[in-house]
């Protein structure tokens, strides 16, 4: 952390953390896609990339069948030619040495890692042999299907047609699907990937929890940077003096759990003070009476003793944003899955961010444009007589019924309720690190007859896997394409393979299409090859399939505020009463709070910390740590804690310790970071690290994995997603 950093420093800092990765320099691929390097003859293949899912548009070089080196794609209209660190990293992904090679049966009991090679055929044999039998058996929906990714629709597609309607992802469920109902449900829209926030634009942006800077996606970290440089205002509020927090005219520290009633507070004042954007609010939305008389008792000294924020500051922040607005920038979040009562924050950041005229207003949120790509005519899905096992639009009435619930799946797995769960098909998610109770998935996973794990490395769920399909890397393989409504000039992009696949691996379009042939469900791939497949896709676009091949990207041109809408958009907030709904009718019908309500997070035990967690801008989630490049420049992570609360404990320096959750399950050795950054009553750590795979051969047993401390969850009765920040943590010397 820089504190000392001034603005144009962190503006200058930020452009270089989306630049990350020495000798990275745009290649020219639209004019020239091929040419000569060092006497060799080089290609330059347009695609995007995927160490994680921004899918920044990239240029991979390669000469006689090798990748030289990953560079930004100029032409690439979100990304503009910028890669961070992990986007540089991809050739090391390609050619890391643990990748899994060839299909593998396993011999060994569940999670020794012990497998036997197997052919293709053979493999997928196996595979259609057993999804046939638990057909047969107990019915198609006693298999489960774990996706992550848009690399994982093709494989959807496949799972649907065999007839279960069990997918789940924690795209949802552990990350952004409280964000995305609240947003529904007062806009008629959720704002999808990536965020439409127009922080370039904007005069004051506000970060709840978001550490951008530290989570870095190219263009998000880009536009925040420019944001800043074109003078916009910052508030940060977070437990933790966060890179953006240095640079923020107000940090904000507040005791983690009470962001409701802040947000309660700032609509008070809002309100009470008359600053909202009153023609805005008149025209377009409903249920403002309701509004004002609930917040009403909401003051900022009501909030004060509750988050520890000064009233005063409370008040002044309100204010900022009545003087910007409507070019208020409040960023939504991501993960969001915190405290179990989600969905309600997410609704006032909602209804906050209509109150300052921000939706569809430049500086604020902007709209998608829709674009009209291809589709295929497929034989309908069959329809489960059985229903979801995981609770989506029954048990968690508002939950994705295209995403699911990961956690009700695997509570539906350990209870055989409503019925049984045979099996698991994994692709390309990590149900040991994404998905918090790991004790709970492994549980599920000894009990289940059969586990098909398709992915690159050997994570650990591997291990516990009866049969492993190793996938091509994205360098290797075509995906569906990108299309992307949620830019301010909406486009397509293609991922198409630079290199062969390596070893005997597979992509996913192919593994999916060999599947569909042996379980008689052609008819659900009408299509023979990728070319195939990309001429449907872009026939309605009006464009050259080899110009997209060469350019990796093409722009339509956007309608991102109210005022450039077109009928073809369809209606502006397609909610049931067609305007924004501060009172939410429908959360009344269901029984729930229809304006958001602050409920208190459990106390934390006397001797304990809460634990909170956050990214790295050179790792991806759990993805990315055996990357060599990437291991170079952050092999491990540190627990925060503040200097104080360590020196209470006994620490005066960094040392290894040992963390204890409330129910006694412990972590492995981590270096512990004393800081004044971090609020006295919590400690941090960035996710992702501590795997315990030792196939890994680099990220083996590095650092402490958040996700082991995290056995205790609060569900969102709404939409069903685990709140995660409810775990607290003693530190202990290691070896004590
Ligand atoms: S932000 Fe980085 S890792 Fe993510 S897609 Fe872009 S370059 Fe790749």
């Amino acid at each position: 952390m820089s504190e000392k950093l001034t603005r144009r420093d962190f503006v200058k800092l930020t452009s270089l953390a989306a630049a990350l990765g020495a000798g990275t320099k745009q290649a020219d691929a639209a004019q020239n896609p091929t040419g000569w390097i060092d006497g060799q003859r080089v290609e330059r293949i347009a695609t995007n990339c995927e160490m994680c899912f921004w899918r920044c548009g990239t240029i991979a070089e390669v000469a006689n069948g090798k990748l030289l080196r990953v560079a930004g794609n100029p032409d690439h209209p979100l990304t503009k030619g910028r890669l961070c660190a992990r986007g540089n990293a991809g050739a090391e992904l390609l050619y890391d040495p643990d990748r899994l090679k060839y299909p593998q049966v396993r011999t060994g009991v569940r999670g020794e890692g012990k497998f036997q090679e197997v052919s293709w055929e053979q493999a997928l044999d196996l595979f259609a042999q057993r999804l046939t039998e638990f057909k047969e058996k107990y019915g198609p929906e006693s298999v489960a299907f774990f996706p992550h990714g848009v690399a994982s629709s093709f494989f959807g597609t496949l799972m649907k047609a065999y007839g279960t309607p069990n997918s789940a992802e924690p795209a949802f469920a552990q990350c952004r699907g409280p964000r995305e109902v609240a947003y529904a449900l007062t806009f008629g829209e959720g704002l999808g990937s990536p965020e439409p926030v127009d922080l370039e634009e904007s005069k004051l942006i506000i970060l709840i929890g978001s550490h951008i800077g530290e989570n870095v996606f190219t263009s998000q970290v880009t536009a925040f940077a420019e944001g800043l440089s074109k003078g916009a205002k910052l508030i940060v509020v977070d437990p933790r003096f966060s890179t953006a927090a240095a640079k923020a005219d107000y940090w904000l520290p507040i005791r983690p759990g009470t962001d409701t009633a802040l947000l309660l507070a700032w609509i008070n004042v809002l309100v009470a003070e008359g600053i909202y954007d009153k023609p805005y609010i008149e025209k377009y939305a409903s249920g403002f009476a309701e509004l004002a008389a609930h917040v009403r008792e909401f003051t900022p000294e009501w909030a004060e003793s509750i988050t520890e924020i000064p009233a005063r500051t409370i008040r002044d922040t309100a204010r900022a944003m009545g003087d910007a607005k409507p070019a208020v920038a409040l960023h939504p979040g991501r993960h969001v899955t915190w405290y179990g009562n989600d969905t309600q924050r997410e609704r006032a950041m909602a209804i906050l961010t209509a109150l300052n005229g921000s939706w569809g207003r430049k500086g604020g949120i902007f709209l998608p444009t829709p674009i009209k790509a291809g589709k295929f005519t497929l034989p309908p899905f069959p329809e489960s007589k059985r229903g979801r096992a995981d609770g989506a639009g029954t048990r968690f009435p508002l939950a994705s019924e295209e995403q699911g619930v990961t956690n009700g799946l695997i509570e539906a797995t350990l209870s055989g309720k409503p019925y049984p769960i045979k099996a698991w098909v994994i692709y390309g998610q990590n149900v040991l690190e994404s998905i918090p109770q790991q004790e709970k998935t492994l549980k599920a996973m000894e009990q289940l007859e059969f586990i098909a794990v398709v992915d690159i490395l050997p994570m650990n769920q591997v291990n516990y896997a009866d049969l492993v399909l190793p996938e091509a890397s994205y360098l290797e393989r075509f995906d569906t394409p990108a299309i992307v409504s949620s830019a301010k000039q909406p486009y397509i992009a293609i991922r198409q393979a630079a290199v062969e696949p390596m070893y005997d691996t597979k992509p996913g379009w192919w593994i999916t299409k060999q599947m569909a042939n042996r379980l008689g469900l052609q008819a659900y791939f009408p299509w023979d090859n990728p070319d195939q497949y990309l001429e449907t896709v872009i026939k309605p676009l009006g464009i050259d399939a080899s110009v997209l091949r060469v350019r990796g990207a093409v722009a339509f041109p956007g309608r991102p505020y109210i005022e450039d809408r077109t009928p073809e958009d369809g209606p502006l907030f397609p909610t049931e009463s067609g305007k924004i709904e501060l009172y939410s009718p429908m959360l009344k019908e269901l029984g729930f709070d229809p304006l958001p309500r602050y409920t208190a997070p459990a106390e934390i035990p006397a001797g304990y910390l809460r634990l909170i967690y956050g990214r790295s801008p050179v790792h991806s989630f759990a993805r990315t740590q055996n990357n060599a490049r990437l291991d170079s420049l952050m092999a491990e992570n540190e627990v925060w804690v503040n200097t104080r609360t360590a020196k209470n404990m006994g620490f005066t320096e960094a040392q290894r310790v040992v963390l204890e959750n409330q129910q006694g399950a412990t972590s492995l050795p981590v270096l512990i970071r004393l800081t004044e950054g971090i609020r006295l009553d919590c400690a941090y750590m960035v996710h992702g690290f501590g795997h315990s795979s030792p196939r890994l051969h680099l990220a083996y047993h590095k650092g402490a994995s958040d996700t082991q401390l995290m056995t205790h969850v609060e569900v969102d009765p709404i939409m069903g997603g685990t709140g995660m920040r409810v775990n607290f943590v003693r530190v202990l010397k290691e070896n004590a």
